[in-house]
């Protein structure tokens, strides 16, 4: 039960410590007393259990995490010229990244130090996502001002759902500053092309934190037969044939996302017929169908969604991810390489490896880590706060 405060958000005893250090988040567990007078989404300074200052954020009493902090400094003032400044360093953070690609993540949400704010680049559109109370009554006005740093044409919110659920938020989207593309809009990643379709309803983005990965992975490839489970929109697949692969089969329970996959191929100057195979189906189901008759591959990705959204999915996620694996290493011809990623945040790397381990055991064959892969530049990680890192990946090789 908080207590009312007069000033600011006093903490409980020995609960300042992660804030001090510089961890952006306020859980309601950590709080004595909330002043009555700051409405939701408004700024509050927050105090230690002794009445020291320590940071300012923004509130929130419809979530979990009550403050997201903005600033540790007392003189700062969080006014329009704060935020234009927090967006114009993010932006100067990717200087250089759109020499290999027009598709990139411009704010990173706490890892850029703008808590609750995504802002996602497709050449000339901004993809806004507003996971708060504060950043959603902001969005109009944040728009804006991105649109005047980057001289785009216009921003779309596209904000998710289950983050927004938590902070007694709606699903949002919509153009919300600028105009709208007329049609899908083309990227270009390390030279190859790829549609995005930002318009309401169509929820076919891109995965930019897979940028490079895709270019290990494709190094790989060179004249291999390759599978590209939970393919996408087979981003994975297009720069693998770019690299020399012979073939490659998409897999994904999407029917739409693989269209968009195949005609991916085509603009990039594949005959999808002679190079490739889209199969619509579940890639649990599909592998053991393979399993079964033998089917072999030289290259397998295995890319699925987050398994994992909260702890009580923690085991029969794991599961998951073993079966997969296991499945992908009996499929493998000798020498294969498996390319395996989890994109959980609560799944951490040590943990997937032995997953990874555990199947190699039960597989029964002999497996190298060659490579450990992360999520993107363009998707830092602020070593404040570790909950930022989410995407983990293993290049192994298989005998
Ligand atoms: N590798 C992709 C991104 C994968 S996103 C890229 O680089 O762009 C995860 C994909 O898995 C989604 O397209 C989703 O439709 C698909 N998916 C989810 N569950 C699945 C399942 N059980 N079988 C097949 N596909 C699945």
């Amino acid at each position: 039960n908080i207590q009312p405060s007069e000033s600011g958000v006093v903490l409980q005893p020995e609960r300042d410590k992660p804030i001090r250090q510089g961890h952006p988040w306020v859980f309601s567990g950590a709080i004595h007393s909330l002043p009555a007078s700051v409405p939701d989404g408004e700024m509050v300074d927050v105090l230690s259990p002794e009445g020291e200052w320590l940071a300012r954020g923004y509130l929130n009493r419809q979530s979990q995490i009550q403050v997201r902090i903005l600033s540790w400094h007392k003189e700062a003032t969080i006014d329009d010229d704060f935020w234009r400044t927090r967006f114009a360093q993010s932006i100067a953070r990717r200087a250089g990244l759109e020499e290999v690609t027009s598709a990139f993540r411009l704010i990173n949400g706490e890892n850029d130090y703008v808590p609750g704010l995504i802002v996602d680049r497709y050449a000339d559109y901004l993809v806004l996502q507003a996971g708060t109370l504060a950043v959603d009554q902001r969005k109009v006005k944040f728009a804006e001002m991105l649109l005047e740093l980057t001289g785009c044409k216009g921003v779309i919110e596209r904000s998710e759902l289950t983050l927004r659920k938590q902070e007694g938020l709606e699903a949002a989207s919509g153009l919300i500053a600028g105009e709208a593309p007329e049609a899908a809009v083309e990227v270009v990643e390390h030279g190859r092309r790829f549609l995005v379709e930002l318009s309401d309803g169509q929820k076919t983005g891109f995965y930019s934190d897979q940028r490079s990965n895709r270019m290990r992975v494709a190094s790989y490839c060179a004249g291999k037969r390759v599978l590209n489970a939970f393919s996408y929109t087979g981003a994975f697949a297009v720069h693998a044939l770019a690299a020399g692969a012979s073939h490659v089969t998409n897999i994904d329970t999407s029917a739409d996302a693989l269209a968009l996959a195949e005609t991916h191929l085509r603009i990039n100057g594949f005959d999808p017929q002679s190079c490739s195979e889209q199969v619509t189906a579940d890639v649990f189901e599909a592998l053991r169908k393979w399993r079964d008759s033998r089917r072999q591959f030289d290259v397998i990705i295995l890319d699925p969604p987050k398994f994992v959204q909260h702890k009580g999915q923690m085991e029969r996620a794991l599961r998951g991810y073993k079966d997969i694996n296991l499945l992908a290493m009996k499929l493998l011809t000798p020498n294969g390489i498996l390319a395996t990623f989890s994109c959980s945040g609560l799944v951490s790397a040590d943990l997937f490896q032995k997953v990874v381990f555990g199947a190699a055991v039960d597989a029964n064959r002999p497996v190298q880590v060659r490579e450990w892969l992360r999520q993107d530049v363009d998707h830092p990680i602020a070593i404040t706060f570790p909950e930022g890192e989410y995407l983990k990946g293993l290049i192994c090789r298989v005998e």
